[in-house]
């Protein structure tokens, strides 16, 4: 009985987490980082956003900052106590942080960043055992077509810069 439970929110986590990606799609159509965030209250998306920096010339604009944008304001509030939060990869310290001042319920991300995850991969901010509100994290659902999709989005750049070196030594 308990494992079937497991099962079906596993399933649920694997479609929302393909929704994230549609997002991340986008941001990697526009030329940004693709990263792609939702916020899932009572089954129903009621934010969502992609990394938006060259877009907005935002610093702070990361997928999980504009997807939480959008959701306290369709929910009229800063607090988004209930929410479920999909990251394609592992929270920065940024938005670790905002997912804490929103207090998150639970958060699930697909790849793991060892160059800026807050969620311990470099720095430990979620559930910190100093900070007060506790949020449940899964990790790694969707784990390889969420870091294939920024390899792919580094290789073509780096593929086109060097095409530009090449244009422009000829
Ligand atoms: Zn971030």
């Amino acid at each position: 009985m308990q494992e079937n439970t497991v099962d079906m929110r596993s399933q649920d986590d694997v479609a929302w987490m393909e929704q994230a990606l549609e997002q991340a799609r986008l941001a990697a159509q526009a030329g940004e980082v693709p990263v792609g965030a939702l916020v899932i209250r009572d089954g129903e998306i009621v934010g969502q956003g992609h990394n938006r920096n060259l877009l907005d010339n935002d610093p702070t604009a990361h997928a999980e900052i504009v997807a939480l944008r959008d959701a306290a304001k369709r929910l009229g509030n800063h607090r988004l106590g209930g929410c479920i939060v999909y990251a394609t990869i592992e929270p920065c310290a940024m938005c670790a942080g905002a997912l804490i001042h929103a207090r998150v319920a639970r958060l699930i991300y697909g790849a793991s960043d060892p160059k800026a995850g807050a969620a311990g991969s470099i720095l430990q901010v979620l559930n910190h055992p100093e900070l007060n509100h506790k949020m449940e994290v899964t990790a790694g659902v969707l784990a390889e077509k969420c870091s294939e999709i920024l390899q792919d989005f580094f290789r073509r750049k780096r593929e086109r810069a060097a095409r530009n070196q090449v244009d422009k030594l000829s």
